[in-house]
């Protein structure tokens, strides 16, 4: 006979697809340890094609939702000011890349909010009303520089929130990691996180209450106006 232990109820609770898209991740990760070249491009080989499949199955539960409570996180963090073109619409020629403004990159106004828990609307307004506001420009302009000529990680920079955290966190709110209690939360990570480190409950159940209220609020909070003398 087997026991199960209680804390191991969050697999009932999580939605099995959005597991299986972070164990690839994991796996994904896993993959510079192997130093054997030949056998590391192999493995990745294998790893690409899972990782695919799980982004596809991930986009397709994503749709199932019917109100995600954080599905457009990603895309208040990354909103455009009042007036700006955005990326999507730029009208260029098939198949060619353009070199984009970082500050117009979703990596730049990512690196915004996980270093300030502000979005770039909310930021470049502060900018406007406060020259000490300035100095946090130039630090997301260094981190951004580490991320792009450093080692190329998130996890090494020094930010209000780890990236891989909040990302694998904002995703699994609405794939159940919100229900949680503070055991099933650590037991969860510990399995399916990609730092591979081992977590913290009391940690994570703080990490996961400001996520929840730094994201609830941000819709509300871009609606403020970019606009000046209008
Ligand atoms: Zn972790």
């Amino acid at each position: 006979m087997t026991t199960r232990l209680l804390s191991d109820d969050w697999r009932a609770r999580v939605n099995t697809v959005y597991v299986r898209y972070w164990l690839a991740n994991k796996a994904n990760r896993s993959l510079v340890k192997i130093t054997d070249k030949k056998k590391q491009a192999a493995a990745w080989s294998r790893n690409y094609k899972e990782l695919c499949v799980t982004s596809r199955l991930l986009n397709a539960e994503l749709a199932k939702i019917k109100r995600p409570e954080f599905g457009n996180a990603a895309l208040e963090i990354a909103k455009p000011l009042d007036g700006e073109p955005t990326r999507w619409r730029l009208k260029g020629k098939p198949g060619v890349g353009y070199i984009t403004n970082p500050e117009a990159s979703p990596m730049f106004r990512t690196l915004v909010f996980l270093k300030y828990g502000v979005t770039f609307r909310e930021l470049v307004c502060e900018l406007e009303r406060s020259p000490k506001a300035f100095d946090k420009w130039k630090r997301v302009h260094a981190a951004y520089h580490k991320m792009r000529w450093g080692d190329g990680s998130l996890d090494t920079i020094k930010l209000k929130f780890n990236f891989t955290h909040f990302k694998i966190m904002v995703q699994g709110l609405d794939f159940g990691l919100k229900g949680l209690n503070e055991f099933e939360l650590e037991r969860c990570l510990d399995e399916i996180c990609p730092c591979s480190q081992k977590h913290s409950r009391h940690s994570l159940k703080k990490l996961r209450a400001h996520i929840i209220k730094a994201c609830r609020s941000l819709r509300v909070r871009n609606m403020r106006s970019t606009t000046v003398g209008a």
